[in-house]
């Protein structure tokens, strides 16, 4: 794994001239990944989902000193220009909420697919972005500071080995399982990034060769059986007449045996899939959030049986599965540690 520092811009070479009469105080960690800013600016961080857009102002351990939300748009009409407009007045709204800091750098997580690290993205389920420029046009907004994109799953993975579950472990797959299933892989205290970025999708690992149709063409995805729309779809074949995960969810709690079915297949699904990723990876540790990191024992009892049936090498035994620490806000922390922690987490540039 490579790191790359971050390129001095020209705009601040006067000012490092200005501050070499007096020392710079020496961040505690990391120093490449700021290197030319005061060590206590903060992180613009952005989370872009299908269902809202959300910001804050970061400090550099981690604390969210600002924080603010728009639904996202779903207009059929909302065009490219329209979507942006409607970004840029929310992060306008929140630094002003937050004086009007300098900044160390943007770093946002974005639903996915998009090219990187250029990141023109393509999010699925915001039809107004093909191949928009976001990071262009970040870097256009807040020039002469670092910018970077990374798939939104990757940015919750990082939040939880940054500051959650994972913290402290070097070798972590961060899950996120809600309407897909997407992750990030931390290997010897390093985010994997793979050829193109998307090393970590742990949503296609096929866990049923015969099982149902994913959306990305292929059939028997780990995304395809344990994603909610699926539990739902698959618990109605069953008879059970409800429509929502959350609905499903609730009818589990309250015993009904068809929705507890369905709880006890996406546990089985997830933990041959993270069996699976634990011999390939050599994990410590795997943590989950999205919805149904809510339905608890339901879920995870079934995970860790088959965990412990199929992951039987000795350095697999000791792998842990752990619902995500951050909750709603894992994303935007792991977006700024893209700027605050970029010798661990952003090897692009
Ligand atoms: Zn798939």
């Amino acid at each position: 794994m490579t790191s790359t520092l971050v390129p001095r811009p020209s705009v601040e070479t006067a000012t490092g001239e200005v501050l070499a009469a007096v020392p710079a105080p020496v961040p505690e960690t990391s120093p490449q990944a700021v290197p030319d800013r005061d060590a206590d600016a903060p992180v613009l961080a952005i989370d872009i989902g299908g269902t809202k857009l959300a910001a804050a102002v970061v400090e550099p351990g981690g604390r969210i000193a600002v924080y603010d939300r728009v639904p996202t748009p779903n207009n059929p009409a909302m065009d490219a220009e329209g979507l942006w407009r409607t970004l840029a007045a929310l992060l306008e709204k929140l630094l002003a909420e937050a004086g009007g800091p300098d900044l160390a750098g943007v770093g946002v997580g974005c639903g996915g697919p998009m090219t990187w690290p250029d990141a023109h993205v393509s999010p699925l389920n915001i039809p107004a972005w093909r191949g928009f420029p976001l990071r262009d046009r970040l870097s256009e907004t807040y020039p002469g500071m670092p910018v970077r994109v990374h798939n939104d799953a990757i940015c919750l993975a990082i939040g939880e080995h940054w500051r959650g579950a994972g913290r402290g472990r070097d070798n972590m797959l961060g899950m996120v399982v809600s309407t897909g299933v997407g992750g990030g892989l931390i290997l010897n205290g390093h985010l994997i990034d793979g050829a193109s970025g998307n090393a970590g999708h742990i949503g296609h690992i096929i866990v049923d060769p015969d099982g149902p149709p994913c959306g990305c063409g292929g059939r028997g995805c780990l995304e395809a059986v344990a994603r909610g729309p699926a539990l739902v779809d698959w618990a109605r074949e069953q008879g059970w007449p409800g429509t929502t995960g959350v609905a499903l969810a609730a009818d589990a709690r309250r015993g009904h045996p068809v929705a507890q079915a369905a709880m006890r297949r996406a546990g089985r699904a997830l933990g041959l899939a993270i069996a699976s990723a634990t011999h390939l990876c050599d994990l410590e540790v795997v943590s989950i959030g999205g919805g149904i990191s809510q339905a608890g024992a339901l879920v995870f009892d079934p995970l860790e049986e088959t965990l412990r049936t199929h992951a039987r090498m000795d350095y697999a035994r000791r792998v842990s599965v752990v619902p995500a620490a951050l909750g709603q806000t894992a994303g935007l922390v792991g977006a700024a540690a893209l700027v605050f922690e970029a010798t661990k987490y952003w090897s692009a540039d």
